[in-house]
């Protein structure tokens, strides 16, 4: 049992300091506010605590701001006030916020009252704070403006990619839809149309990347690190695992998780028929069936979803009908709503919201409930009157939300008679098991990329072509090696966010381990996973996972536990 009563929180609630109506969107409103805190003598670690939690409110009613703003955008890309009104916050008040919030951040680390603060309550807050103090520097300031330049460089020309097919321009997201279509020669032509036109750009792609690395090279050495790895894991916070922590990831990935994905690829050869498998034979249903349709409209899919969590746990799914306000859920897709699903935090109202584009896929449905999952984390957090307790790191963040998609399959009869049930399972599983191989190599690549400053062209596609050896699928790439050697170029995370990757991986470790609590005794596995979530982010990493009975760790062991159960899974599942 996780010694919960050593967590103590102050009275929750919010603070008197920042008014109740104030407009959070303009920086005039919040800079007085800002420079009072800046400006706020500090006698003792009593006036310290206030501080903190003054700032807390501040910054809440900022990201609030920046969330209602950025809410209102997606949910209508077709109103130009909304647009603007969004940008002129990320233009404007952003980059106020993240100077004077470093000044903040400062004063309270360089405190002398720091001594004062209860050691377990502020050990996470003082442990992230003194990391950007002690990595700041006013000389990497202009390189990191233009490593994100260079990432919008990425995204122009990876954006305006487009393919000339069935008579239409189109672009690569609407591609990938004719990757699940029954006629091979269709899905052939659809690959082989993307592949060519990604090939197109891959030198100018590699121009970019070779000015982001030379660029990374030089902020880490600025910081005093050897290389850009090691700096980078600082900076994201990664104090409680290392690179052989993620040594161990790939090893498991290798060990486990590939033998399984290339038996489930042989299966899939045999049943298409096909004499090899080719990249284009992945991604279509191996009966040729049509997709699975669970729900016809939004109403649908909200009250069998609800359903599925009141089954699940009385408290989540009351928790999930509290989303039904009016105001927290916007789920149908239609004209006018930017694409994709996300759940945000209106941290001051401290209530979430679920935006998304349901069009009745199965697909939808497991984002519905992935989302609803990220939600429940907010909910079962709100009470720490901390912002930065309310926000868990991103590992155990994907554990709220991947571990509900796990245990939510035995209710998809809800949605789904039997045979369409198993097939939605075996979809999800499947999944599960590619993608952990591929986020060991994305993420072995990047340890060698910035481990091995100086590197020529010609050695990273060698590295690359390796580790796709390594960890990749058993699939006839015969005539295709020069659209392979540059398929590290689609992942945009290597040029936009370094190193952000594994955390998926990390989290679905432990999703899976809730999941398997969850068949032996599914009410313990739900008391573990309130009990966690509670903690927002306010206590380390591995304690968090300690706290859901969740083993931290990477390894082929841990791996080869919940694979099994995997595979058995998917052995009891028809094809
Ligand atoms: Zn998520």
């Amino acid at each position: 049992m996780y010694p919960m009563s050593t967590v103590t929180h102050p009275p929750a609630g919010p603070t008197d300091f920042v008014p109740a109506d104030i407009d959070a969107t303009r920086w005039e409103t919040l800079a007085p506010l800002y420079q009072a805190l800046l400006d706020r003598a500090l006698k003792c670690a009593n006036c310290l605590e206030q501080l903190i939690l003054d700032r807390s409110e501040l910054d809440a009613a900022a990201a609030e701001a920046r969330a209602n703003l950025y809410i209102r955008m997606t949910c209508h890309t077709d109103d130009e006030a909304a647009k603007k009104g969004y940008l002129d916050f990320v233009e404007n008040v952003s980059p106020k916020l993240k100077e004077t919030g470093f000044e903040l951040d400062r004063k309270i680390v360089e405190s002398p009252h720091r001594d004062g603060l209860d050691t377990q309550r502020y050990e996470v807050l003082l442990r992230d704070l003194t990391a950007e103090v002690e990595l700041y520097r006013p000389e990497n300031v202009p390189l990191e403006t233009e490593d994100t330049k260079l990432g919008q460089e990425f995204s122009e020309v990876a954006g305006a990619m487009t393919v000339e097919f069935e008579g239409k321009e189109r672009t690569l997201p609407e591609m990938a839809t004719y990757l699940e279509v029954t006629d091979r020669a269709t899905r052939e032509a659809a690959w082989r149309g993307v592949s060519e036109r990604r090939y197109r750009d891959h030198e100018t792609l590699s121009v970019i990347f070779d000015k982001m690395l030379d660029l990374r090279g030089r902020i880490a050495r600025n910081a005093d690190f050897d290389n850009y790895r090691d700096y980078a894991f600082k900076a994201m916070h990664r104090f409680d695992y290392g690179p052989a922590a993620c040594a161990d990831f790939h090893r498991g990935a290798e060990e486990v998780c590939v033998p399984v994905m290339r038996s489930l690829n042989r299966e899939r050869q045999e049943a298409l028929g096909v004499e090899s498998l080719r990249p284009w034979d992945l991604g279509v249903d191996i009966k040729g069936r049509d997709p699975l349709r669970p729900f016809k409209d939004v109403d649908e899919l909200v009250t069998k979803t609800s359903k599925i969590f009141h089954r699940l746990d009385p408290e989540l799914g009351a928790m999930f009908d509290s989303l039904r306000d009016g105001e927290s859920l916007d789920l149908a897709t239609r004209k006018g709503k930017a694409p994709g699903g996300y759940q945000e935090n209106r941290d001051r109202i401290r209530k979430p919201f679920i935006f998304m584009n349901a069009a009745g896929m199965q697909n939808d449905l497991e984002t519905m409930i992935h989302e609803a999952g990220h939600a429940f984390h907010s909910i079962l957090c709100r009470a720490d009157p901390l912002l930065h307790y309310r926000h868990a790191p991103i590992e155990f963040c994907e554990v709220a939300s991947m571990s509900m998609e796990l245990i939510c399959q035995p209710y998809l009869g809800e949605f789904y008679d039997d045979a369409e049930a198993a097939r939605a399972r075996r979809v999800h599983l499947e999944a599960l098991a590619r993608l952990i191989p591929w986020i060991a190599t994305i993420d072995a690549f990047q340890h060698w990329l910035y481990t091995n400053p100086g590197h020529d062209r010609a050695t990273r596609q060698a590295t690359w072509l390796e580790l796709n050896d390594r960890f990749g699928a058993a699939v006839d790439w015969t005539g295709l090696e020069q659209f392979r050697a540059v398929s590290w170029q689609r992942q945009l995370h290597l040029f936009e966010v370094p190193f952000y990757y594994i955390e998926y991986g990390i989290a679905q470790l432990g999703a899976l381990q809730l999941w398997l609590q969850a068949r032996e005794d599914q009410n313990r596995a739900m008391t573990n996973y309130r009990r966690a979530m509670t903690l927002g982010g306010a206590r380390p990493l591995p304690e968090l996972f300690a706290a859901a009975e969740l083993e931290f760790d990477f390894g082929p062991p841990t791996m080869k536990r919940l694979m099994d159960a995997v595979a058995e899974e998917l052995e009891s599942l028809p094809l």
